[in-house]
């Protein structure tokens, strides 16, 4: 069983709490992980750890801090099958789905970002007297606060652009899924990563994340999670006047019009509703389908949804594993109860699978599950429940497809599917969130802004937006002779 600490000026240190929190393989129920329960003083030690190594750090030029990024994606890439299998452990995601996409762009940002930012010029803006030059320095210490759901994914897409801008950084992971965070600390402890530049306290958010968010000396704070959090986020930090991003909650439509591929919609849908158990913040929870094709893609749909294959999670072919906890699953099966409630039939799944392995009999599995017949404004159809539960409604024209899927509080992302380009692009202007795919989904170019729109969140990450994010820029005008 791992104990996880601290990772406090390159060291790793239990939390002065002296209390644990247990990590659970929500796969299997077994006990897999005792985690220091940090709290303020803690937080108080990785400032001062942040604080020392700050004028070092932010004092290498951007290319020594690019050769980092680079030393770090190489340590990492050493590792991948053991991060693959470690998020599995910890999160109950397929082997194959950790491989594919956690593992991999845990890497792939720290090269993405080393890549990028050397690609930059300074800005420079000329008039007829005079030059303008933007200098780009380091915002201090950054609070970097990530959900369960990618951990080692959305915390590096933080990390890599923080320490390249010249930061240093206190993350704060969920302590559903500590493990690759901590893996992550004692790669940065065997490649000699400078101490004090990245420190890791783990813990409850009240007690080892709020004072992140309070903490004066912190300047930044870039905080993915939920949309209730997320509030708390922002009047904690806001009149402290610190920079933040919000990334957060989502309620996306995928959206099928009546001259769409219904193959290719149908595994799309299967796909945007499924990934990751439905727990990824761009999931499609709910399906919009023209009236006029609904018949013949519902088939299609439930023929995908049903071929799924759902197991244990260390199984190469399972393509569906359990939800990040006990707690989740009763609070996913308590929106399939309300859908019924609310006059929806379940039309595939809706209850926890009987799996072949005794390994997973205490697992928290629940069915894929697809349900119709809800009215578009219904609680489950307007909520987020970020599990493997998606509705299903039909439209009668263009116009009021528009106005369904604009009708939640959130507008993070959504996909629409169509054999007419242009008709999907114009359409997809009309949808209120901040990232549309056509006729595909979750398909990234990581130079594109990330981040939602209303209740999904504030600001962009990705590419520049990241790179302006993590850093403050000083215009210096010079009067030419
Ligand atoms: P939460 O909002 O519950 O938690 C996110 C992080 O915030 C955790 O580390 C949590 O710690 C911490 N936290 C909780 N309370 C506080 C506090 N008072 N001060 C500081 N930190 C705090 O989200 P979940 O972990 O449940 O993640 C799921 C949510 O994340 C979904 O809503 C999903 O849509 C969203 N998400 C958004 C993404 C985006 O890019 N927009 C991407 C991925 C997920 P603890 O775990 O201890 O509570």
């Amino acid at each position: 069983m791992d104990e996880i600490k601290n990772f406090i000026d390159g060291e790793f240190l239990l939390s002065t709490s002296g209390q644990y929190i247990d990590d659970i393989n929500p796969a299997t129920g077994e006990l897999i992980g005792k985690i220091t329960n940090s709290n303020a003083q803690d937080v108080q030690n990785a400032v001062d750890a942040a604080s020392s190594a700050l004028q070092s750090w932010s004092s290498l030029t951007i290319k020594e801090r690019i050769t980092w990024l680079d030393k770090i994606a190489d340590a990492l890439e050493s590792k991948k099958e053991l991060i693959a299998q470690t998020e599995s452990r910890d999160t109950g995601k397929p082997i194959s789905l950790a491989r594919r996409v956690d593992a991999n762009r845990s890497i792939t940002n720290f090269r993405f970002f080393a890549e990028f930012t050397a690609k930059q010029n300074d800005m420079q803006f000329d008039m007829d007297d005079a030059i303008n030059y933007v200098h780009r320095k380091p915002v201090g210490i950054v609070g970097l606060i990530t959900p369960w759901n990618l951990p080692l994914y959305l915390l590096t897409w933080k990390i890599a652009p923080a320490l390249v801008m010249g930061n240093t950084i206190i993350a704060k992971p969920s302590e559903l899924t500590p493990l690759t965070a901590n893996l992550f600390a004692s790669t940065l402890q065997e490649i000699g990563f400078p101490k004090g530049v990245f420190n890791i306290v783990h813990g409850l958010g009240p007690n080892a994340g709020q004072p992140i968010l309070e903490h004066p000396k912190i300047k930044a704070i870039s905080f993915t999670g939920g949309t209730q959090t997320g509030r708390i986020v922002a009047k904690t930090a806001a009149p402290l006047f610190k920079k933040l991003s919000l990334e957060l909650g989502g309620k996306n439509a995928t959206i099928i019009l009546d001259d769409a591929d219904l193959h290719a919609a149908a595994k799309g849908a299967a796909k945007a509703g499924f990934t990751n158990s439905g727990q990824v913040c761009l999931c499609g929870s709910r399906i919009l389908v023209d009236a006029s094709v609904a018949t013949e893609f519902t088939e299609l749909l439930l023929n995908e949804v049903r071929a799924m294959k759902q197991g244990d999670p260390q199984n190469e072919d399972t393509e569906i594993g359990s939800v990040i906890s006990i707690q989740h699953l009763e609070k996913v099966e308590s929106y399939v109860e309300l859908a019924k409630q609310e006059g929806g039939t379940i039309l595939t799944g809706g209850k926890r699978p009987s799996l072949s392995s005794s390994n997973n009999s205490n697992g928290a599995f629940l069915e894929p599950t697809v349900i119709g017949g809800l009215d578009i404004n219904s609680r489950t159809a307007t909520e987020e429940i970020f599990g493997p539960v998606v509705t299903l409604h039909t439209f009668e024209n263009q116009d009021q497809a528009i106005e369904m899927a604009n009708s939640t509080e959130y507008g993070l992302a959504g996909s629409v599917w169509t054999r007419n380009l242009e008709r999907g692009r114009e359409f997809s202007q009309q949808i209120e969130t901040g990232i549309m795919w056509v006729n595909t989904w979750l398909h990234r170019d990581l130079r594109t802004p990330f981040g939602g729109v209303k209740n999904s969140g504030v600001g962009r990450e990705g590419g520049q937006w990241s790179l302006s994010f993590f850093s403050e820029m000083t215009n210096i005008c010079v009067k030419q002779d």
